[in-house]
């Protein structure tokens, strides 16, 4: 089964041509983080106007890099939601419009699985059950994988979503956009221990987040440096922070699976992508006797082979979708999956 799949729910215009599922042939992104950067965060109209004008070239360059034709195609898949509304129009439009002209299934995919799934490609032997916690730019998620398709959502965020926290931090600091890239690179040259942030439910017995308190702790903090005309070391800062958001993460995400009795935790969205939790999270993993699973950084951010690898498995339960499928900006299958835990 080869797959043409489409994400452009945020900032990347992507297009992948996948094999069952996780075998990828091409997995073509186009960034836009350039063009936003002089905003300090993505602008929706323009990503939607660089969506319309990326999203035909990618596609072809995505077949071009398998070495097939559309005549090979036996599905198109394309995420339906949550995302940017302009943005997701683009993708679903050309979706359809191809399902249409090629005559071929038509499978919308929700972004969140997406990210989960991309550990089927990063990770040939990984099965469900496990436990994913879901870090990205919107969403902050410990999701019980209980099958293919099969979510129950234990814990979320309350406010800010981890990444929307690393990127307003940053900016605080004075660091580019993204700004989970910039902490996790200029932390390495800080002491974590420097300052002391709070950390949000950590000894509470549920699987809930919180990062917006941590947020303004940090602004607070620089505030009163400024205030005082006190020079600030920012790696030590953005360490700190770090290690505030690390130790949360790995906290809840390792308790719960110990609640739930998985065998497997998995990590998936930008976040993800971070140094310090891959590392923490190892060690913990390790030390608790879980096995643990992340995709590489690339597969971690927005891409469409991520989309692919979930479509394929709702091809198969045959989840397929007709022409009348349209955008969910705000809804996701998962986020409503969610069951008490606690
Ligand atoms: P969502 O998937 O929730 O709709 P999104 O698609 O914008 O949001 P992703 O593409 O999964 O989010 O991830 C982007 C986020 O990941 C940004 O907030 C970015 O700062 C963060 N991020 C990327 N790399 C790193 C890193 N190395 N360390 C920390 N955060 C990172
Ligand atoms: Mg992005
Ligand atoms: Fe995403």
């Amino acid at each position: 089964i080869i797959i043409l799949a489409i994400e452009t729910s945020c900032d990347e215009t992507s297009a992948a041509v996948v094999k069952n599922g996780r075998t990828v042939l091409s997995n073509m992104i186009s960034s836009q983080i350039e063009l936003h950067r002089r905003y300090g965060g993505v602008v929706p109209e323009i990503a939607s106007r660089k969506h319309v004008e990326m999203i035909s070239p990618i596609i072809d360059e995505a077949l071009e890099e398998a070495g097939m034709g559309f005549e090979q195609l036996d599905c198109i898949a394309v995420t339906f939601g949550p995302g940017l509304v302009g943005a997701l129009l683009v993708g679903m439009s050309i979706a359809k419009a191809l399902a249409y002209a090629l005559r071929l299934p038509l499978v919308g995919v929700d972004h969140i699985e997406g990210h989960i799934s991309a550990n089927y490609i990063a990770h040939p032997e990984l099965e469900p059950p496990f436990l994913c916690l879901v870090v990205s730019g919107g969403h902050t998620h410990l999701v019980w994988v209980k099958d293919y398709g099969e979510y129950s959502l234990i814990g979320q965020t309350r406010d800010d979503a981890a990444g929307e926290a690393y990127d307003k931090v940053a900016r605080a600091l004075g660091l580019n956009y993204p700004g989970g890239p910039a902490i996790d690179s200029i932390a390495k040259h800080g002491n974590a221990e420097a300052v002391q942030f709070p950390r949000a439910y950590m000894e509470e017995d549920n699987f809930d987040f919180s990062f917006s308190g941590l947020k303004t702790a940090v602004l607070n903090y620089l505030n009163s440096l400024k205030q005082r005309n006190e020079s600030y070391n920012v790696a030590d800062i953005a360490a700190s922070f770090q290690q505030a958001v690390v130790d949360v993460l790995v906290t809840k995400t390792i308790k719960a699976a110990q609640k739930i009795g998985v065998t497997r935790i998995a990590m998936a969205g930008g976040v993800a992508a971070n140094s310090s939790l891959r590392e923490c999270m190892k060690q913990k993993a390790q030390e608790c006797g879980f096995e643990l699973y992340y995709p590489s950084p690339v597969l971690c951010t927005d891409n469409a082979a991520m989309i692919a690898c979930a479509a394929y498995y709702s091809l198969m339960k045959g989840k397929i979708h007709d022409l009348s499928l349209t955008v969910e900006p705000s809804f996701s299958n998962i986020v409503s999956s969610r069951t008490q835990c606690g």
